[in-house]
């Protein structure tokens, strides 16, 4: 019981400390910090719980796998890095868009999600970027140079 505790603290903690939505991948990274030997079936699952108990909601992004976050947040958008997959919060609202649509059809929702360069990978030269597969994780940072080999 005591360790399911501290799993699900450390899970719920990393995704608490960044301002931004995280990767199952990403949660394990930072929860085994925390929880050294936590694995990625013990993440997945206390997700899934903290989900269900309203605490996380899941951010899809087209074509990547579920990102979460904390709920309650307030209405915003997300900005996704072609580089690095990594996603990040937007403050800021375009509004409903409501002049886009034709006479006659009511906006109930939005989605925006913006794409491009974050402010790690943009320092990277572009010819000497990696190319990363969807869903990969490039941690930011020096990291980021191009391994010579
Ligand atoms: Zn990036
Ligand atoms: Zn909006």
């Amino acid at each position: 019981m005591e360790r399911h505790t501290r799993q699900r603290a450390a899970i719920r903690g990393a995704i608490a400390s960044v301002n931004r939505p995280l990767s199952v991948a990403e949660v394990l990274v930072a929860a085994q910090q925390q929880v050294p030997g936590i694995s990625l079936a013990t993440v997945y699952r206390n997700l899934r719980i903290l989900a269900d108990e309203g605490e996380l909601v899941q951010v899809k992004l087209p074509g990547e796998s579920p990102r979460y976050e904390l709920s309650g947040r307030e209405h915003h958008h997300h900005f996704q890095c072609r580089y690095c997959q990594r996603a990040f919060e937007v403050y800021g609202c375009p509004g409903t868009l409501a002049h886009l649509v034709p006479p006659g059809f009511l906006v109930e929702d939005h989605e925006v999600i913006l794409y491009g360069q974050c402010s790690g990978c943009i320092q990277v030269p572009l010819e000497s970027r990696p190319r990363p597969q969807a869903g990969s994780i490039i941690p930011p940072g020096n990291n980021l140079q191009p391994s010579r080999s």
